[in-house]
């Protein structure tokens, strides 16, 4: 690894690096399937998608009303022309448009060539085959075929993460099915012999496990098939069998727990003795042990124990990684420009994240206010909290009004 991706004057990897070699072990997934659109939402598209007809198919209304020629109206309204015809939405017109006249329209209605603007029935009035027409203008209340999407043009790329919006688009072509990546599988353990399982007893000396169960969502919500593997003890023969076992036919094995330099912690000697240890140790806070490497050809990610460093090193370093794995083109969420509301001091060198939670000031504005404590088994903290304020490695200082980076939850969870 080159050195110059280390901090200044530490053996710390600074975490646009750490993610850059993340992102540059693995590849999309080879498997696609066939889904249909009720299932595609949250899917990768595997291929590009081309418009095979234009939308909308055809010149169309687009309000009730009567559509005439711009030339046939009088500048200052009040022409009466006759009402050859009634279209309404879903009818093909038979006959054939002749000037001079006006053809009753409704939204969404097919216009033959002729007609070049719809006037409003608000502003018409019909009365014996007749109509009088308000004010108009050439192109008004139209919609132009095309106007949406022409044939021929992508109009998704592969790579595409579907949204709803996208889902609709492939709808609008009459697709039913898409071709997308199939999920990446992720596999989830646990470790510690503190840990209990929900529902089970729990003495004294245990806690239970709750990191799994953020685990499980924020694997799934960047479009994973998870794997729950359940809780590892503090064994490094026990968690080696499971991670060699596991390995087998998974994308990504995720951990938590063990993953720092402790006689207890044995995800790194585990990885190192059945692969390969790429990093374990990055300039960030909260979160620095994250174990990165491979067991045989599967990446394996070894997330710290504190709960909210967990979900962090998940956020800023699993996610993209499980979208990329998962075929995504886009893999960077989008921060937003905030203003803090709150002094902090932090250590150059060292990229940072504060819990906080925004809100819309008097002017307008969005201003961050910092969760109180910062403890990183704080959970409660998280779930308080609206999003993360990232702060760079080069800043030292917070001062209230100052602009920050704002990672909202919301960009990440779905
Ligand atoms: P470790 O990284 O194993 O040293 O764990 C750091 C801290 O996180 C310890 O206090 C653990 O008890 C706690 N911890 C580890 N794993 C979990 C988990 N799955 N759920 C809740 N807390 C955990
Ligand atoms: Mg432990």
């Amino acid at each position: 690894m080159n050195e110059s991706v280390f901090a200044p004057g530490k053996d710390m990897l600074r975490a646009e690096a750490a993610l850059a070699e993340l992102l540059a072990a693995v590849a999309p997934v080879e498997g696609r399937e066939s889904v249909p659109l009720p299932e595609a939402a949250g899917r990768v598209l595997a291929e590009p998608l081309i418009a095979a007809r234009d939308v909308p198919p055809h010149d169309n209304a687009a309000v009730d009303g009567y559509a005439v020629r711009a030339d046939d109206l009088a500048a200052d309204g009040g022409t009466v022309l006759p009402v050859a015809g009634r279209i309404a939405a879903g009818q093909v017109f038979a006959g054939e448009f002749a000037p001079g006249t006006a053809l009753r329209v409704f939204t969404g209605a097919a216009l033959p060539p002729g007609p070049d603007l719809v006037v409003p029935q608000e502003i018409c009035r019909e009365a014996e085959g007749r109509v009088t027409l308000g004010r108009g203008k050439r192109g008004q209340n139209l919609r132009r075929r095309a106007e949406d999407m022409s044939a021929g043009t992508t109009f998704l790329a592969a790579g595409t993460r579907l949204r709803p919006q996208e889902v609709g688009l492939a709808a609008s072509q009459g697709l039913a099915k898409l071709s997308v990546y199939r999920r990446p599988r992720a596999v989830l353990f646990s470790s510690g012999d503190e840990l209990r399982e929900p529902g089970a007893e729990a003495g004294p000396a245990a806690i239970y496990d709750s990191n799994r169960y953020v685990l499980i969502g924020l694997a799934r919500g960047a479009g994973a098939e998870v794997v729950d593997r359940g809780i590892l003890p503090d064994n490094e023969a026990r968690l080696r069998a499971s991670l060699a076992e596991a390995a087998e036919g998974a994308d990504l094995l995720l951990t938590s727990g063990g993953a720092s330099a402790g006689d207890e912690d044995h995800v790194k000697p585990a990885v190192r003795a059945l692969g390969e240890l790429r990093f374990w140790k990055i300039a960030i806070r909260p979160g620095r042990p994250l174990v990165f490497g491979h067991i045989g050809k599967t990446p394996l990610l070894g997330l710290p124990g504190n709960p909210v460093a967990s979900m962090l090193c998940f956020l800023i370093f699993a996610r993209p990684l499980l979208l990329r794995l998962a075929g995504a083109a886009q893999v960077a969420p989008q921060y937003y420009p905030v203003i803090a509301d709150f002094p902090f001091a932090k250590r150059v060198g060292r990229r940072e994240w504060v819990r906080a939670t925004v809100h819309r000031d008097a002017e307008g504005n969005l201003r961050a206010r910092r969760f109180p404590r910062e403890g990183s088994g704080i959970l409660t903290s998280m779930a308080a909290s609206s999003g993360l304020v990232e702060l760079p490695e080069d800043m030292a200082e917070v001062k209230p009004g100052d602009r920050v980076d704002y990672l909202p939850f919301a960009e990440v969870l779905g």
